[in-house]
């Protein structure tokens, strides 16, 4: 299943090293590489690795979250700042490495990883042997910490030089909790370097109403609890999507993640930009935030995401069982388009599509292999879909090598 292209019977993959050379009907490519060794995976889908475009792993230990969560979003949010404050490092390389094999066991071979605390995990991302697009979190809302907060992203940025599987990114955390000047800051870094960034923008109504008017718990509660009052980005007159647009921090190269919140010029602004949507609908559940304007956004046809977020308002990891909710509340959505929610518009989010996404000629030979029990025919699609767990992931190859029992 190329996902570039209509799945095949009797399909194969010749790897040259870590690369994808030729996509094929497997006895023609033997024929015509008869002395290329053959590995035979059975009735399995081989399918292009998993890309879960936002996901913060260092809160793996911190969750899962099931149900609803009993607070507001502001509360839940305080108790995070809060309960993050007395972790240790250990606390959250435990966390990452415990979310880096959830991941691979569900079949996900790369990752929009936010990175809050740990702030260069490639040697955890190396152990396990997957790939990441670390999105380092920038927050900031006093104008003085602008400069010292830009110094040392780039520094971090630099370190990044020599890791073979991670790439840097940044992620300005959300429009509440980054300046006006820290916004223009990264804007400017970014399209200097084409990194890709990433936003949580307009995840709750609370948000909203404080950029948009200035009320609502975020006003109330809050900034007064984190002594942050007058620094609060408040009563713009605009919907946060409109004020990062107006900041120049909505492009091709930006992820706007959650999006539960649009008013209709949002959808506009995020299709003319180019921009990418990640949808993440089991924490919008959890924490009861609303849901986002799928059908909206997809008739607009914007790059749409799926991605977890982390498991701390989340369940699992799975992105199969992402993709079962996202089917039950939008009966709407094909099987075949959420598939390419999790493959290739996330490459292209991320900003790795020349490289990952799709099982085409000179790509990273990133793919899973999903054992078959049970299809006999009929919409293979659906079939992924409705029966992926993890106990059908056969394989997990990432660069051409196999890093299922890594
Ligand atoms: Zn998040």
């Amino acid at each position: 299943m190329p996902v570039s292209g209509a799945p095949f019977e009797d399909g194969a993959l010749l790897l040259r090293g870590d690369t994808i050379i030729e996509v094929g009907n497997k006895s023609e490519l033997i024929k015509k590489f008869p002395s290329a060794e053959v590995i035979d995976l059975g009735f399995t889908a081989i399918l292009p690795g998993l890309i879960n475009s936002h996901v913060h792993l260092e809160l793996t230990n911190l969750g899962p979250r099931r149900g609803v969560a009993r607070v507001s979003f502001a509360f839940w949010l305080l108790g995070l700042v809060v309960g993050t404050r007395i972790r240790t490092e250990r606390y959250f390389m435990e966390s990452i490495k415990r979310g880096l094999k959830l991941l691979k066991e569900s079949g996900t071979t790369t990752a929009g990883h936010i990175a809050t605390f740990i702030r260069n995990p490639a040697q955890l991302f190396g152990e396990a042997g997957i790939r990441g697009v670390i999105f380092l979190e920038a927050i900031g809302l006093k104008k003085r910490d602008t400069a010292r907060i830009a110094a040392t992203l780039r520094n971090e940025i630099t370190q990044f030089e020599n890791s073979e599987l991670v790439t840097p990114a940044i992620s300005p955390h959300a429009p509440y909790s980054v300046s006006e000047d820290l916004f223009r800051k990264i804007s400017e870094i970014s399209k200097a370097e084409k990194f890709p960034i990433s936003i949580h923008v307009a995840e709750s109504i609370d948000e909203v109403k404080l950029i948009k008017s200035n009320k609502g718990k975020f006003k109330k509660i809050l900034y007064p609890l984190l002594g942050l009052k007058r620094y609060a980005p408040a009563g713009r007159g605009r919907t946060p999507l409109q004020y990062l647009y107006e900041l120049g921090v909505i492009d091709e190269n930006t992820s706007a993640v959650h999006c539960v919140h649009l008013h209709e010029d949002d959808i506009k602004i995020l299709s003319e930009s180019k921009a990418s949507v990640i949808h993440c609908p089991r924490s919008n559940y959890y924490l009861n935030v609303g849901k986002a304007p799928l059908k909206q956004l997809y008739e607009a046809k914007i790059n749409l995401c799926l991605a977890t977020d982390g498991l701390v308002s989340n369940s699992t990891l799975s992105l199969w069982d992402e993709a079962r909710f996202l089917k039950k509340q939008n009966p709407w959505l094909d099987s075949e388009s959420i598939l390419r929610m999790m493959t290739v518009n996330p490459a292209r989010a991320l900003r790795m599509d020349g490289r990952i996404g799709t099982l085409s000629p000179g790509k990273s030979a990133d793919f899973i292999a999903v054992d078959l029990r049970g299809y006999d025919g009929g919409n293979i699609y659906d079939f992924l879909i409705s029966n992926t767990s993890s106990e059908r992931i056969k394989g997990v190859w990432v660069g051409g090598k196999d890093i299922l029992d890594q």
